[in-house]
């Protein structure tokens, strides 16, 4: 039997309590729960749900933040065979009514109090339009359930490797997210084999500050590879930095994964404020969006612990660099893949393999790389050629080996018949004295065809006529100056928290 056909997501939680019952597996704010009581609330919510009349197969929407409830629900849904559709707390209301015209889900499993939004409004509005969501279940009432004495035990139907295990919504910032179909026994390999890069193991504490229904900090390893060490899971449920160095404090945190916005908040309140102790920090993952070197090397000096690379996407494929990886490889390369049997090629335009060094379209297949989305449109197959997946991301296969992530293929900017790809001007721009984020995009000009545009936080107000000297200072081509530059209090980001580069598109068309 192959590693990705042996296990069931369920099933790591039930070894784990085995081997290390006794140990602490999920905090919160108000909860602490061992690995043994974790399974018994787990057991308790499933005995419910199947009295509810949850079946194998089943959909269920869950929007819940990050939390002790989330890691029950979930491992509940697992036991009985019931497929989660992982839905963000920021993710918008059209956006999961599209998803259960999708998926059809029978219940909405959600919050009622989050910052401010009652979900359960929405949650009910969808329940009225659509007759197959039978049940809103909210919270609060799940956490009477899991108090409560034992209901019957429920006889579940068995749950095998090859059973599809949840969806996960694709991470476009427009239209309607596509549904990622992930299996248990794939989905398990993905953890495990990231989860041993990691070095996790029982004495791992991880911090889940992004959204944990995000693949990053659900499986990659996140979440799941701490329950499949027998680690400690800690849920922050609002990330700021304050909470984020408390809770690192307090629970001693080793690991956690950052998208790029959260490390530069991190920075930032760290470097006006050194109370916190943040020793115990082994490993910080930084991945999914561009993280400039400068950005990877104050990562290390001002929050600590090796930092790891992480380049993946929902759909599947996982690269990170070694945590014994030298300077240059930790701060300038997104690594290799974590499994051996995955595959990557950089390809040119008739998806011929280019030479290392020289820039492509990253492709990638593997174990637990889908082949298809869930109910997908026809349209969708494009992001498929020859049995690989196709991210839409440029980049390098540099000497040593490991992966650079250059940019989107869509992003790139057409400027004058120049092509130049964002990352570039943004690594440059984000040089400059008191600026602190940036975002560079092609924008439509009548006499350029695209022009260069940047969006930026920073204390200095720059015009386009400073700039322009200042990159002429340090030789950087005259191709990557900014025809127009706009200061903003904050950059829209995505519900994970990357950069929104759609919705900067918006503002500029909104002009
Ligand atoms: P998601 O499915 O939401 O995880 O998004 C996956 C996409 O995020 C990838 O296809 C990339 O475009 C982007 N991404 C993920 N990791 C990185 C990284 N380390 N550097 C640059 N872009 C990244």
């Amino acid at each position: 039997m192959k590693p990705w056909e042996e296990k069931t997501l369920f099933g790591l939680l039930e070894d784990t309590v085995k081997k290390h019952g006794e140990r602490l597996a999920v905090v919160d704010s108000n909860h602490e729960y061992t690995y043994e009581q974790l399974l018994e609330k787990v057991c308790k919510l499933s005995d419910y749900l199947y009295y509810l009349g949850f079946r194998k197969k089943d959909r269920v929407i869950v929007q819940i933040a990050n939390s002790a409830m989330f890691e029950i629900v979930i491992f509940s849904l697992f036991k009985i065979g019931a497929v989660p559709i992982l839905i963000l707390p920021a993710h918008k209301e059209h956006v999961v009514d599209a998803i259960c015209q999708r998926a059809e889900p029978v219940a909405y499993i959600t919050m009622e109090d989050f910052y401010g939004t009652d979900y359960r409004k929405a949650a009910i509005k969808l329940k009225d339009k659509y007759s197959f969501i039978k049940h809103i279940l909210t919270v609060s009432e799940l956490e009477e359930i899991i108090e409560k004495e034992n209901v019957e035990r429920a006889d579940t139907e068995p749950v095998s490797p090859r059973n599809l295990a949840f969806l996960s919504l694709s991470g476009g910032t427009t239209g309607i997210p596509k549904l990622i179909p992930r299996y248990n026994g794939e989905y398990c390999y993905n953890a495990i084999c990231t989860a041993g890069h990691c070095k996790m193991d029982e004495s791992t504490v991880n911090l889940t500050a992004i959204p944990a229904a995000h693949n990053f900090a659900f499986g990659t390893p996140g979440m799941i590879g701490t329950v499949y060490c027998g680690g400690l899971n800690v849920m922050c449920e609002y990330p700021s930095p304050l909470e984020i160095f408390d809770m690192i404090e307090t629970h001693k945190v080793t690991m956690m994964s950052f998208v790029p916005s959260v490390v530069s908040l991190c920075i930032q309140y760290r470097e006006i404020d050194e109370s916190y102790d943040l020793s115990s920090i082994k490993y910080i993952l930084v991945g999914g969006a561009m993280f400039t070197s400068e950005m990877a090397k104050k990562c290390e000096e001002i929050l600590g612990g090796i930092l790891i690379q992480v380049y993946g996407m929902s759909e599947g494929m996982t690269f990170l660099t070694d945590t014994k990886a030298d300077d240059y490889v930790r701060f300038n390369t997104q690594g290799k893949p974590c499994a051996g049997e995955d595959e990557f090629k950089i390809v040119d335009e008739d998806f011929n393999p280019v030479p290392d060094g020289t820039e492509g379209e990253i492709v990638v297949k593997g174990p637990y790389t889908i082949h298809e989305y869930y109910r997908a449109s026809k349209s969708a197959q494009s992001s498929f050629k020859d049995g690989y997946y196709r991210p839409g991301d440029k980049g390098i296969k540099d000497k040593t080996g490991n992966i650079i992530v250059t940019g989107r293929s869509k992003e790139m900017i057409n400027r004058a018949g120049e092509k130049i790809m964002p990352s570039e001007v943004e690594k440059f721009f984000a040089d400059l004295c008191g600026v602190k984020n940036c975002a560079a995009l092609g924008i439509k000009d009548e006499l350029l065809g695209e022009a260069i545009c940047v969006f930026y936080e920073g204390d200095d107000e720059y015009t386009t006529s400073e700039v322009s000297k200042l990159f002429r200072e340090k030789q950087i081509e005259d191709c990557c100056i900014p025809d127009r530059i706009i200061r903003v209090m904050d950059l829209p980001l995505t519900p994970v928290g990357k950069t929104d580069k759609n919705r900067l598109r918006e503002m500029i068309s909104d002009e």
